[in-house]
């Protein structure tokens, strides 16, 4: 079978490889598509600090169980299902407390658990191993755009989940980065709160699929951007503020605009230092927090919200053997949402 592999650093190759058998309590799924992320070009810009050469990439997989390994009763051929991106243990302290996405025992204090395209072959390949345990029923969701539920949908949701409080009607949001997953993002915030929406993009063609997608204000940002989001909340500043760009010019822009007692969450790995202050002019009680993916419980919430067709991952779909192309097209930020590979 073709699977798209990280070859050595910075190589994007397609190779015909053997199609895996899954062992005890996995599944194989026949892919029907996968997502790229962002995160998928930091890894090939990383170069030889990242040590996973050889492993097929993407973490963005869903499709159809076409063989199931010894043991496996919950699944059977023929199932469509999402893969979890998060391959918790599902037994330690962090995961019976419902924070698996900080699981102990397969990821640690200095990693992220266990991830298909990240620590395991990934999906962008005709064939996938996943654990059972981690592969989720679609329902009647197409399974070809369904792969960016699981990271596009996930982190935005653990992110948003992590809010809640104060996303009241007469709060003010902001989203920096409306791209896959910004447009999720924003998607979600839609239909979960009666918040006033921000969103915040260098490029004007994400800042009218945001006003699309509902966002009250679209802003480019600039040296005035700080100063319209506090015009924009008399003064007082947003309550939440998620960061899919995470760059120091946005995680400044996030220090310069954030309310009293208000949330930051920092998603996109942009490198930037969020400018903690015990200065008197900050404003006191923000909260900031980096998120990483999201918890079993998130994924069910996205499943739900999709398949109530309240959020819809927006994509267009390349045949695997044009894979560059797809990554080209992402790092030129010519997509609108995602990119789907399709084998
Ligand atoms: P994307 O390329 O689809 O979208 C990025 C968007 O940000 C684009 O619309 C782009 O125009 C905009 N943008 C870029 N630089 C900007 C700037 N300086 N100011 C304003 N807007 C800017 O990326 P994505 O797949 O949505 O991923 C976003 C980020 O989140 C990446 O850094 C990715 O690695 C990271 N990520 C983090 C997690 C996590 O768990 N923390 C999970 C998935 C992705
Ligand atoms: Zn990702
Ligand atoms: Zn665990």
């Amino acid at each position: 079978m073709r699977a798209v592999k990280l070859s050595s650093p910075s190589t994007l190759t397609l190779e015909d490889v053997d199609i895996p058998e899954p062992g005890p309590a996995e599944v194989r799924v026949k892919v029907a598509g996968a997502g790229l992320c962002h995160s998928d070009l930091h890894l090939v810009d990383l170069g030889d600090a990242w040590p996973a050469f050889g492993l097929t990439m993407g973490h963005e997989g869903a499709g159809i169980i076409d063989a199931v390994g010894v043991g496996v009763t919950s699944h059977s051929v023929g199932d469509a299902v999402l893969v979890n991106l998060v391959w918790s243990c599902g037994t330690c302290r962090a995961c019976v407390e419902g924070r698996d996405n900080a699981c102990e025992v397969t990821g640690g204090r200095d990693s992220f658990p266990s991830a298909p395209g990240l620590t395991a072959d990934g999906a962008m390949a005709e064939y996938m191993i996943a654990p059972a345990r981690h592969c989720l029923p679609l329902g009647g969701i197409d399974p070809v755009g369904a792969g960016p539920l699981t990271d596009a949908g996930l982190t935005p949701m653990r992110a948003i989940n992590s809010v809640l409080d104060r996303l009241t009607p007469g709060a003010t949001v902001v989203v920096i980065g409306i791209g896959g997953l910004g447009h999720v993002g924003l998607q979600i915030l839609k239909a979960i709160c009666g918040s006033r929406l921000i969103a915040v993009d260098q490029d004007p063609t994400k800042l009218a699929h945001a006003a699309e997608l509902g966002a009250d204000v679209t802003l480019e940002p600039g040296p005035e951007t700080a100063a319209r989001i506090l015009a924009e909340t008399g003064g007082y500043g947003a309550d939440v503020i998620i960061d899919f760009v995470g760059v120091q010019a946005t995680v400044d822009l996030a220090a310069a605009s954030i309310a009293p007692e208000g949330k930051v969450r920092l998603v996109g790995l942009g490198g930037g230092a969020y400018p903690a202050s015990a200065a008197i002019e900050a404003p006191w009680g923000v909260n900031i927090q980096r998120s990483y993916a999201g918890t079993r419980a998130d994924l069910l919430q996205v499943l739900a919200l999709a398949a109530q067709n309240k959020i819809k991952v927006e994509y267009t779909t390349y045949p695997i053997d044009d894979f560059q192309q797809a990554f080209d097209d992402l790092r030129a930020g010519k997509l609108r949402g995602r990119a789907i590979l399709v084998p």
